[in-house]
C-alpha cells in the first residue's frame, strides 16, 4: 500500500524524486511512493500566478483524491533581462505545451542581441507537501547561471541545452545526470524538502 502520492504523470521524474528522496527519508521504500499515474488521479488545471501556487494545486488535488500525503513541484528558467520570463510559462513559451526546442529556439531568438554580461538566468523549482488534513511545506531551490548562444549537448530536457550553471563550463544537457541532481533547482528543493516529507510520513 502506497504511503506517499507524487503529483506528476511523468516516469522518469518519479525516477529522479525517488533518488533524491529515498537517502533522506528513513524506511521509505519505493513501494510507499505511487505516482498520480499510477493512482489514476487526473491533473488539475494549473493556474497559480507562482511556481509555487502551481505546485500547491497538483498536491492539494492529489492529496484530496487520493488520501494520501502529496508531494509536487513546478519549475522553469527566469531571464534576467525578461523580467523573469518565460517563468511559469517555461513548458509552452512557443505556444506548444513541451515543445522542448521550439521552445529553447524562441528563448535564444529573442535574447539574440543581448551580451553574455546581460544573460543571466536562474532555473527555479517549488516543491511542496500536503498532507490530506492540510499541513503544507514549501520549499524553493533555484540554480543560477547564464544562457549559451547556442544549444550543445544532448542530455536533460527543457532548456538544458542553453544553459550554463555557474561554475561549470558546459551546459546541463553535457552534465552527467548525477552532476545535475547535484546542483540542479530540483535537486535542491526536494533535498530541502525531505525533512518535512519524513515528519509527515512519521506524523
Ligand atoms: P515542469 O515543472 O516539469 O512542468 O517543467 C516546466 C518547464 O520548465 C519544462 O517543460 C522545461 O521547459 C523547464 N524546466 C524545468 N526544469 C528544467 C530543467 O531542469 N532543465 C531544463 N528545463 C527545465
Amino acid at each position: 500500500m502506497a504511503r506517499l502520492a507524487i503529483a506528476t504523470h511523468n516516469a522518469h521524474k518519479v525516477g529522479e524524486i525517488w533518488d533524491i528522496l529515498a537517502p533522506l527519508v528513513p524506511g521509505l521504500t519505493r513501494g510507499d511512493v505511487a505516482s498520480a499515474g499510477e493512482l489514476g488521479a487526473p491533473s488539475p488545471v494549473e493556474d497559480g500566478a507562482s511556481f509555487a501556487e502551481n505546485a500547491l494545486i497538483k498536491a492539494r488535488a492529489l492529496a484530496a483524491s487520493s488520501g494520501l500525503p502529496a508531494i509536487a513541484d513546478d519549475s522553469g528558467i527566469a531571464v534576467d533581462i525578461m523580467g523573469g520570463a518565460p517563468g511559469i510559462f517555461s513548458a509552452l513559451w512557443s505556444g506548444r505545451h513541451g515543445a522542448d526546442r521550439e521552445n529553447l529556439e524562441l528563448l535564444l531568438a529573442q535574447m539574440a542581441d543581448i551580451p553574455a554580461p546581460l544573460r543571466t538566468a536562474r532555473f527555479v523549482c517549488a516543491a511542496v507537501v500536503v498532507t490530506p488534513a492540510g499541513d503544507e511545506h514549501v520549499v524553493i531551490g533555484e540554480m543560477l547561471g547564464s544562457l549559451a548562444t547556442e544549444p550543445a549537448g544532448a542530455g536533460g530536457f527543457g532548456y538544458d541545452p542553453i544553459f550554463v550553471a555557474g561554475g561549470e563550463t558546459v551546459t546541463n544537457a553535457e552534465l552527467s545526470p548525477e552532476r545535475k541532481n547535484q546542483i540542479s533547482h530540483r535537486g535542491k528543493a526536494f533535498r530541502d524538502l525531505a525533512p518535512h516529507v519524513a515528519e509527515v510520513l512519521r506524523s
